[in-house]
């Protein structure tokens, strides 16, 4: 099986409304790591901008929590099923709340931590107990992802099956970045399978947008 990671390069991401923000610590994700909880699935934003969203970069991201922000046209690249079965998809409002009904949160069902061999480092979060991994390059997958899932994302990153994604549409897309990632036997950073040691999170994470 052989995998890609695709990442964006926009130079614009995408933030909330300060007093949504605020709400959003803690309750959407964990305050340390800012991770998303979980148990959340599909995650809808309100922007606090919307110049951050610009059809020709059609892939983007949200800075806290780190997740991609897509328009329909990157979708496209994607298998509709395997898109249904393996991404969640949440919604995107204006300040104003008017919904940006081209452009879509995106979260997998199963994430995976893209890993790398320079200026690697590893702890646990103090908050949630689950991992902080931070590399600057080098990336490789470890272990073999599950080969039933066709598509995975590492905050603001995909990690995608190559026979499920329609590569030369996405290598034509503005400031989208497409390498295959090899899967290595043995992980090079020195680090085995890297898993939470006891996950933490609030008692019944939910995110709903504020009224
Ligand atoms: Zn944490």
């Amino acid at each position: 099986m052989s995998y890609l990671i695709i990442h964006t390069l926009a130079d614009d991401s995408c933030d909330f409304p300060y007093d949504i923000e605020k709400d959003a610590r803690g309750k959407l994700y964990c305050e340390k790591c800012y991770k998303i909880w979980e148990e959340i699935e599909s995650v809808d934003v309100v922007v606090r901008d919307l110049d951050c969203l610009n059809p020709r970069v059609p892939f983007t991201f949200f800075t806290l929590p780190g997740l991609p922000i897509v328009h329909t046209s990157f979708l496209d690249c994607f298998q509709p099923d395997l898109l249904k079965r393996d991404l969640y998809l949440g919604r995107v409002y204006s300040a104003k709340r008017v919904l940006q009904a081209d452009w879509f949160t995106v979260r997998a069902r199963h994430r995976l931590i893209v890993r790398g061999t320079e200026n690697v480092s590893l702890r646990w979060c103090e908050a949630c107990g689950r991992p902080v991994y931070d590399t600057i390059a080098g990336c490789f997958l470890y272990p073999e992802p599950a080969g039933d899932v066709a598509y995975f994302t590492d905050e603001t990153r995909f990690i995608a099956r190559s026979d499920c994604v329609d590569i030369r549409r996405l290598r034509k897309m503005r400031r989208v970045a497409v390498q295959e990632i090899p899967v290595v036997d043995a992980p090079l950073d020195g680090y085995g399978v890297i898993e939470p040691k006891s996950y933490r999170s609030p008692p019944n994470p939910r995110w709903e947008l504020p009224a």
